[in-house]
């Protein structure tokens, strides 16, 4: 019988907590597989995708992803409110 955790396409909330290790790799194949899938058809997590990774381009290499907490959330809130006036 079918189990849930392997049909059930991926919530945005999860894609924009597991982004960062999305974007190091460090997420198993899986789940690299469903984010990738969800990206191709949610343009909010694809908008947030491209913000966050031209973000973590500016922070260089040494501190790699890790973004301040509250930062992350006003990028996403800024990210979401811009995409709902299109
Ligand atoms: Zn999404």
């Amino acid at each position: 019988m079918p189990t849930p955790t392997q049909t059930a396409e991926i919530d945005c909330r999860e894609v924009w907590k597991e982004l960062s290790s999305y974007m190091e790799g460090d997420v198993s194949p899986e789940l690299r597989d469903r984010i990738g899938r969800h990206l191709q058809t949610c343009k909010h997590c694809t908008a947030i995708y491209d913000g966050t990774r031209n973000v973590v381009r500016l922070l260089g290499d040494e501190k790699a992803i890790e973004l301040p907490q509250g930062f992350s959330e006003r990028l996403f809130d800024h990210l979401l409110r811009d995409s709902h006036q299109g």
